[in-house]
Order: structure tokens, then sequence, then C-alpha cells
């Protein structure tokens, strides 16, 4: 019998609506990496040895048990001390529970048994699958993974813990404070996404934005096939498909050379949902995999992965290949 997982994000109703009704532009709604994007403290060094980067199903060891101890140990610490300088607080540092998933460390204010379930389930399920396909080492660092109960939580400890206002109201990984941060409450499928960023970060440091968030995105709703994980189609579908009637899908070339700023910062909505469903087609092709390794191995001559692109469509006229996607992201169903 096939298990079968379905991560998805739960979007509340009132933040998919605007006040005529409409759909918010789709790139404004995800919970994302945006704190990085301010403090550009994202690395983009790049591994000499191109070995390192070609797709082994190895998995080096980074840390020890006794790193894992220390480590959980001085966030207990660390847990007590912000919490107990909040006056107003009623609750005590005893509410969070605390589980080892490697290479996370899942730190949650629900119930420990659903602490523990989502870190199975959801993390340990995720980071095999994605080594599974795609990456072969684990973050530099062990990162924590927050799991606050709902949005009062969350609003709560990211600013207690972290000193900030999140910027979104689902999560967002930040590799400045070596953590996800996430509203639980808002489903599973924000947690997938943002945890293809830090094995991205480790595994291809170089990888433009296009296809980080194409690949997080893809995997915001997402399950097994196969014994592979698989992205379906989401609610960032609607969106692209009135951006493709009213033609304001920019071209491949030019999404796939956006560099951080031009990415984040654009204000035509589309980058994300033209990222993810470029990459959904090339799993439905069977080519996604392929795809991302083809592109690790010819970085260095192809840093937006725009010719990797090309050869493995087998295409050169990549203005008839958009034609081509757009009917086909047209017949797409949510
Ligand atoms: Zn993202």
């Amino acid at each position: 019998m096939t298990k079968l997982k379905l991560f998805t994000l739960v979007i509340p109703l009132a933040v998919l609506l605007s006040h005529s009704g409409q759909y918010v532009p789709v790139d404004n709604v995800p919970g994302d990496i945006h704190d990085d994007v301010q403090e550009g403290a994202r690395s983009t060094r790049v591994t000499g040895d191109p070995q390192t980067n070609s797709l082994r199903y190895i998995s080096a060891v980074r840390f020890t048990e006794a790193d894992f101890t220390r480590h959980v140990n001085g966030l207990k610490v660390r847990i007590k001390k912000k919490l107990s300088s909040d006056e107003s607080s009623d609750q005590s540092s005893d509410q969070f529970s605390i589980v080892v998933q490697k290479p996370f460390v899942v730190i949650g204010d629900e119930p420990e048994s659903v602490v523990q379930q989502r870190a199975e389930d959801t993390v340990k399920w995720a980071v095999s699958k994605l080594k599974q396909d795609f990456f072969t080492k684990d973050p530099e660092e062990i990162l924590d993974i927050w799991l606050f109960k709902d949005e009062a939580s969350y609003e709560k400890h990211t600013l207690l813990l972290f000193n900030e206002k999140p910027t979104t109201p689902y999560g967002y990984y930040s590799s400045a404070h070596k953590a996800l941060i996430m509203n639980i409450a808002t489903g599973g499928g924000t947690l997938v996404h943002e945890i293809v960023h830090p094995f991205m970060e480790a595994n291809f440091p170089a990888c433009p934005p296009w296809l980080n968030e194409g690949l997080g995105s893809l995997y915001e709703q997402c399950g097994e096939e196969g014994g592979h994980i698989h992205g379906f189609t989401n609610w960032r579908l609607p969106g692209l498909q009135r951006a493709i009637r009213e033609k304001r899908v920019p071209p491949f070339k030019t999404l796939t050379s956006m560099n951080r700023s031009a990415f984040y910062n654009d204000d035509r909505g589309t980058n994300y949902a033209q990222s993810r469903y470029l990459c959904y087609y090339l799993q439905e092709k069977g080519v996604l995999v392929k795809f991302y390794q083809d592109f690790v191995a010819r970085q260095k001559e192809d840093p937006s992965g725009f010719e990797s692109l090309k050869r493995v469509l087998g295409e050169r006229d990549m203005d008839a290949f958009k034609s081509e996607w757009e009917k086909y992201v047209m017949a797409l169903e949510q």
C-alpha cells in the first residue's frame, strides 16, 4: 500500500482576497526568505570540488550526537532566558518541546506528541525525499525549525526570540538566525517549501532565485508518487493564468537571469508562480531531476540555467517554448 502524504499551505480566504475580491498578486502571499534579502546574509560561495556537486546518494555526517546535545541544551537555556524576560507572559519555557530530527532540531509549542509527529511526518519525510532526488549535503550548521502553534504565538515569539516582526503570516527561513520560523497553523506546505532553501544553500549556493523559489514553491503542495516527492498544482495557478491572459509573464531568458533584487522586488507578481510552473512542467515531463543535475554541473558556464533549460527541453526557440508552456499552464486545473 502506498502511504499518501499531502502537504499543503492553508491560506485564509481573507488573505487571498483583496478589497475588490480579486486574488492578491501571487508573490505577496508566500512564506519566504525575505529577511535574508534585506540582510543580504545568504552566502554565494561555490564549492571548489565539482565532484561534490554531483548527485551521489551519500550524506556526510557533519555533527555528532554530542553536538546535537550541546545545541539542544543551549536552546533550552536561550528559551528560558528569552521567555522569562517577557514579564507579561504567564507561560513558562516548558511549553516548548524539542525534537532532534537530523539535520534539524524541531521546537514547538503544540503538545509534545504533535511536535514529534510533525518532525517525523513532515521534516524527516521531506528531508529524505529531497535528498533522494536532489541534495547530497546537509546544511553546514545545525538549523532550528520553530513550529509556533498559531498566529499569536508566531508573532509573539518571533519578536521575543529573534527581535523581529515577520513580514509573512506563514513562515520564513532566516540564514542569519539559522532557523526556519513557522506559523504551523497555516499547514505543512510552507514548511516543506522552506526546507528546500537551506538544502539549496548547502548544495548549490550559487542557485539563482528562480530555481530556489521554483523548487521551494513546487513542493509547498506535495505528496509522494512512485516513492518520490511530487508537486501538485496549487493556489498560485489562477494568478499565473490571469497573468498569461494579460500577457504579463516575462520571457524565460528574463526570469532566469533575474538576480535576487530583481526577482524579489519585481512588482509584476508573477516570478514565483512562473518559476513554480516551469519546475512543474519539467517534473511532469520527467526531466526535473536531470535538469537540476545538468544545471549544477554546468553552473559556471551557465549561471542562470537558461542554456541547461534549452538543452534539457531540446528547444532552440525559447519564444516558441514559452507559447507551448503557456498553453499547457492554461489547461491545468487546481
Ligand atoms: Zn521561498
